[in-house]
């Protein structure tokens, strides 16, 4: 694993490596912030380091002892790693009883048991209430960890039961001196805004095809507003892409129609390359009407469960907007 630290993480990282050294780590920790700022790579970091007997100076796994090779091999037997199929993307009561047994074991080292759950919101109903009785009555010498970057779609049960480690963008410079040491003859400005700061992300939309989808989402969202557009229509060139992206997408696009209807002078916007269609529609669009936009966005976003049919989901979500945007526009 590559145990380089992202430099807008140090600090973080400092604070856990000595709750490490101090054996004082909380026996659960969220660890939550937007997509693309790197706190997989973090957390992923932080199990190694528990795990390693001789970690570095600054704290990061040595890679070398015994316990190191096993992590390495993914046979490290104290340590269970949970994260949802990419083409399933929930994680079942199973995989969460299996790792909850793992946990009750006896120890195979004298050192931590670990459990990492990465994309924890993915977990159903179920699933998060068997986590929490464990969580409750955490097994001895274990750290449970979880990873998401949507807290709220977790139970505030089980927020309430970890400690809570916000993650958060680096600056814009701190993010284009990182992006421009990886590749400098990359425009990552734009990228970065597109991105909301992240950096990451940022490079992931220079690497893939998230570029076109957000690009789709953006103009299926604005075509909305046209009294003749069809919103089954729209779901269907949409439906493949990851709906929490899609709203973040849209969350943007309602924060520079806010922005631009509050501004007496140029600003600058999320989504600088729609400036003008963003620019034409602003006009059209009431306050109160972008707030309730909002809110359906945000109760979508938290009723959101990847077992519903996307089809559905997605033609109910256009619908309703379809159906709000012809109501209020003028
Ligand atoms: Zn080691």
């Amino acid at each position: 694993m590559n145990n380089q630290l992202y430099p807008w993480q140090h600090e973080q990282w400092n604070s856990f490596v000595r709750m490490v050294g101090s054996n004082s780590l909380p026996h659960a920790i969220l660890l939550s912030g937007p997509d693309g700022v790197g706190k997989h790579h973090f957390a992923r970091n932080l199990v190694a380091t528990i795990l390693c007997l001789q970690p570095n100076e600054n704290g990061t796994a040595c890679g070398q002892c015994k316990h190191c090779l096993l992590m390495e091999a993914n046979t490290y037997p104290d340590f269970v790693h949970v994260m949802p199929e990419e083409d399933k993307n929930t994680i079942s009561i199973d995989e969460i009883r299996e790792l909850i047994t793992k946990l009750h074991l006896t120890r195979h080292f004298d050192a931590k048991k670990v459990a990492l759950i990465e994309y924890a919101d993915n977990m159903n109903t179920n699933a998060a209430n068997a986590l929490l009785k464990t969580l409750e009555e955490p097994p001895e010498e274990t750290i449970i960890i979880l990873v998401t970057s949507a807290p709220l779609r977790l139970p505030a049960t089980i927020r309430s039961r970890c400690q809570f480690v916000p993650f958060y963008s680096p600056t814009q410079a701190q993010a284009l001196d990182w992006l421009n040491s990886i590749s400098n003859d990359v425009e990552w400005e734009p990228l970065l805004r597109v991105a909301q700061g992240a950096p990451l992300q940022a490079m992931q939309y220079h690497e893939t095809e998230l570029l076109d989808q957000r690009i789709s989402v953006i103009q299926g969202f604005l075509e909305l507003f046209e009294t003749n557009s069809d919103p089954i229509e729209i779901a269907a060139r949409i439906e493949a892409i990851p709906f929490l992206q899609c709203f973040q997408w849209i969350q943007a696009v309602i924060v520079d129609l806010l922005r631009i209807k509050g501004a007496e002078n140029p600003i600058t916007l999320e989504n600088p390359d729609f400036y003008r269609p963003l620019l034409a529609l602003a006009p059209r669009m009431q306050v109160p009407l972008l707030l309730e936009f909002w809110e359906l966005v945000l109760e979508r976003k938290r009723i959101f469960d990847n077992s519903l049919n996307r089809r559905l989901f997605a033609e109910s979500f256009l619908i309703r907007s379809h159906k709000l945007a012809i109501k209020h526009s003028v």
